[in-house]
């Protein structure tokens, strides 16, 4: 039996099952010691993080949660401001050799159209969300090493690097593709994507199995030491989540919160985000079926707690919430937002979507009702992708983060990359709130910056040219 290390990159030590239980069982009992949670009140209070046995005793105990959401709001202001990023997911394959029991491309569903789409398809797809404002994607595609095989992945990535439809391009390109090996990272290291996005699942390795009983990913440890390496293969950013409602949800936090501390402690940096996906209805999938649905008031302590645990790592929530949930989302943490999404594979280029989703989305508004919507609360919504090109990634980017410096950039290239979006995409509405906007936030600025950012404002009302801070 193995024993639990923090500093191994193997999953039986550093995901040592026992020690998760463990864990949990010490969170609870701290979560009745009025004392305890006092403490770690007082330690959220510093901003500088939370361990997991403190954060995971927060959740379970009965602290006002007014506190907590106070909190979370105070260190989100601190280190995010108000700007909010958005992206969106393009699927280019539902061809899936895996039997996720809670994912309808698994592989025995045999009524799900399979549609990989060929690189002119591809092309289309990126036009159109080129055509709605989008700079940043997420690529999602099913295992299956003869249809989506790594080669067929980078192909795809340069195809959509190199389209530049009108005043479109895609700066920054996040992948989710299945656990792989640390050659295949090194080449998509290469291919220069943004962050590299695996969700965990479940990191209970008995559930895990059970839910994957066939393919490649039925391998846990392999699945859980993704990660690591991706990280030894040189990417810098990787994007950590569990997916909420196939698991007790506190044993799910508390490990997900292992393995940012220990990516942390070998790697230097901790997560560069964390997603809060939660089980969803799909073709053939009875989501009453599986019995830990995760109720709206603990999703939101959550995310509050992620907030307040991991100040420096970003938070994305997906149009699988609905716009309620997603407007009490943004207050407690959230960084990033997914708008007018489409889980289907050519789902952006069609009039009529096709019949292939992989799971129902609860917002179905446009990028520009998101938009809009984000600035009538206060957001600045940003298409900004500087950090990638400019080299401010991985442990960079955290110490940036930690020292609340992000703010001098993300602002800044928030304003810009809104005013882009203005100039190019906006409907009538949406520029009239933008343009009040950023009056607004200019107006904020101390003189110098505002002139500086004025400068770059005019380069771009005049020749298109975005340049970031
Ligand atoms: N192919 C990659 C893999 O195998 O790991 C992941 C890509 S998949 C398109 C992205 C994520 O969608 C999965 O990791 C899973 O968490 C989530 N997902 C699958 N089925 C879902 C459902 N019914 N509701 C909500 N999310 C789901």
């Amino acid at each position: 039996m193995e024993k639990y290390d923090l500093h191994s990159n193997k999953a039986s030590c550093f995901m040592n099952q026992q020690k998760v239980d463990e864990n949990l069982q010490k969170a609870i009992s701290f979560s009745k010691d009025d004392i305890y949670i006092n403490e770690v009140i007082k330690k959220a209070k510093s901003m500088q993080g939370l361990e997991p046995i403190e954060a995971t005793a927060l959740l379970l105990s009965n602290v006002d949660i007014i506190e907590i959401y106070k909190l979370a709001q105070d260190i989100k202001d601190s280190y995010y401001g108000n700007r909010i990023v958005l992206f969106a997911p393009l699927y280019l394959s539902n061809y899936c050799v895996n039997s996720c029991t809670y994912c309808p491309y698994h592989v025995l569903n045999k009524t799900m159209p399979r549609k990989k789409m060929s690189q002119d398809e591809i092309k289309k797809e990126v036009i159109a969300l080129q055509d709605m404002g989008h700079k940043r994607i997420a690529l999602e595609l099913g295992e299956d090493p003869v249809h989506n095989p790594i080669e067929y992945v980078l192909e795809s990535i340069d195809t959509i690097y190199g389209i530049h439809h009108k005043s479109g391009a895609i700066r920054r390109l996040n992948v989710n593709i299945a656990a792989t090996t640390e050659e295949n990272y090194k080449l998509l290291h290469t291919a220069q994507i943004g962050t590299y996005i695996l969700f965990q699942e479940t990191y209970n390795k008995q559930n895990y199995e059970r839910l994957h009983p066939r393919g490649p990913k039925h391998n846990y440890d392999y699945h859980t030491e993704a990660m690591d390496r991706a990280m030894s293969a040189g990417i810098e950013d990787v994007g950590l989540g569990v997916l909420f409602g196939l698991h007790n949800y506190a044993y799910e936090f508390i490990a997900l919160l292992m393995h940012a501390k220990h990516l942390e402690e070998l790697y230097g940096a901790g997560p560069h985000t964390i997603s809060v996906p939660r089980l969803r209805p799909a073709d053939g999938i009875d989501v009453s079926s599986f019995k830990n649905a995760l109720p709206d008031d603990v999703f939101l302590k959550i995310i509050a707690l992620l907030r307040i645990s991991v100040p420096y790592t970003g938070l994305i929530i997906s149009t699988r919430e609905s716009k309620s949930i997603r407007e009490k989302a943004l207050k407690l943490g959230i960084s990033q937002i997914s708008g007018g999404s489409k889980t289907s594979v050519g789902g952006y280029s069609t009039l009529i979507e096709p019949d292939n989703a992989q799971f129902e989305i609860s917002d179905n508004r446009t990028l520009d009702e998101v938009v809009y919507w984000l600035m009538e609360n206060g957001y600045i919504p940003s298409f900004c992708t500087s950090c990638y090109g400019n080299n401010r990634q991985g442990v960079d980017f955290m110490d940036i983060c930690k020292a609340k410096q992000i703010g001098q950039f993300c602002t800044p290239n928030a304003i810009i990359t809104l005013k882009e979006y203005i100039n190019n995409y906006a409907s009538p509405k949406t520029k009239e709130l933008g343009n009040q906007m950023l009056q607004k936030e200019l107006e904020k600025l101390s003189d110098r910056r505002k002139s500086s950012i004025i400068k770059r404002l005019e380069l771009l009302n005049s020749s298109g040219e975005v340049k970031f801070f």
